[in-house]
C-alpha cells in the first residue's frame, strides 16, 4: 500500500511539472564588448518591456530566458568610438556597457594596375545600383528569433583574412576588412549555417555571384565570390542546407568565400557565431 500511494504522489507531482512554461537556452554569441564584436546580456525585464530597449537607436536581438528575465544581442560597430554604450529602455539609460579596444592585423598591399585600384568609370553606375541593392537587403528585418544563434562554418575552408583587418593598397587607407575569408578549392560546397531565407542573389562587380541570407530579428548573413549558387530568391533553408560552391568571381586574387554576419545593419565579426569547433 505504502508503496502504491509514494507512486501516485509521483505521478501527481511530475505531472505538475509538465504544467511548467519551459523556455528556451537562448544560446547566444559570448559578450564581446569592443569594435566589431557584440553587446550580449540578460536584462531583468518583463515581456511588455522587451520591446522598449534600443542600443544606439537601432533593434536588438533577443530571446526570453525566463518569466522575466531576457537575452539581448546587439552589434558594435568596427568604427565605435572606445566608450561606454549605454542599453536605452523607453530614452532611459538602464545600463551603460563598458567598451574596451581590440587590436586588428594591418595589411598593405601593392597593385600597379590601375584598374584594379579603383574601377574603371564606365562600372560606377553598375557599382552604384550594386552597394544600393546591398544596402536594402542587409536593412531586412523580419520578425523571427532564433533561440539559438550557434552557426556551423559554412565552408571547409583555411582562414585567410580575419574580420576586422585595416586595409591599404598602395599606402591608401581601404574600407576595412568587413568579413572572414575562408579559403578552399573551387567547387568546395557552402552551406548555410543557420536556418534563413534566401532575400538576394547576384552577380555583383566586388562581390562575385552572391547569396544574402535573412535570419530573421535584423540579421543578415552573405556568402561572396561563389563559383556557382544552388539557391533561389524567395527559398527557405535550413540549417546546414547547401547554398552553392566556393569560386573566385568578382575582385579576387583567389578562390575564398568571403562571408559576412550583419546585425540591424553593422557587420560583426562571424567567429562569434561559431560552435566551438573552429
Ligand atoms: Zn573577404
Amino acid at each position: 500500500m505504502k508503496n502504491k500511494l509514494s507512486f501516485i504522489c509521483i505521478f501527481i507531482l511530475s505531472s505538475c511539472a509538465t504544467l511548467d512554461i519551459s523556455y528556451p537556452l537562448c544560446d547566444f554569441p559570448e559578450h564581446s564588448p569592443f569594435p566589431g564584436g557584440v553587446i550580449s546580456q540578460t536584462l531583468r525585464i518583463n515581456a511588455y518591456e522587451i520591446n522598449e530597449i534600443d542600443i544606439n537607436q537601432k533593434n536588438i536581438y533577443f530571446c526570453q530566458v525566463d518569466k522575466d528575465h531576457w537575452k539581448i544581442l546587439a552589434p558594435i560597430s568596427l568604427s565605435e568610438e572606445i566608450k561606454p554604450i549605454d542599453i536605452v529602455k523607453n530614452g532611459q539609460s538602464i545600463l551603460e556597457v563598458p567598451i574596451s579596444n581590440k587590436a586588428y592585423r594591418e595589411s598593405k598591399i601593392t597593385i600597379t594596375n590601375q584598374d584594379l585600384v579603383s574601377p574603371p568609370e564606365e562600372y560606377l553606375p553598375r557599382i552604384k545600383m550594386e552597394t544600393e541593392l546591398g544596402k536594402a537587403a542587409i536593412s531586412t528585418l523580419s520578425r523571427r528569433f532564433h533561440t539559438s544563434l550557434k552557426m556551423l562554418l559554412p565552408t571547409q575552408g583555411i582562414k585567410s583574412s580575419e574580420f576586422g583587418v585595416k586595409r591599404f593598397i598602395n599606402n591608401q587607407p581601404r574600407n576595412r576588412h568587413t568579413g572572414l575569408d575562408l579559403a578552399a578549392s573551387i567547387g568546395t560546397e557552402i552551406i548555410s549555417p543557420l536556418s534563413g531565407k534566401v532575400i538576394l542573389v547576384g552577380n555583383f562587380y566586388y562581390r562575385g555571384k552572391t547569396v544574402f541570407l535573412d535570419h530573421g530579428g535584423g540579421m543578415i548573413s552573405t556568402y561572396s565570390h561563389m563559383s556557382k549558387v544552388v539557391v533561389q530568391q524567395g527559398q527557405s533553408l535550413e540549417k546546414g542546407d547547401l547554398i552553392g560552391a566556393v569560386g573566385q568571381s568578382g575582385r579576387v586574387t583567389g578562390p575564398h568565400l568571403h562571408w559576412q554576419i550583419i546585425l540591424s545593419g553593422i557587420p560583426v565579426d562571424p567567429e562569434l557565431f561559431l560552435e566551438p569547433s573552429l
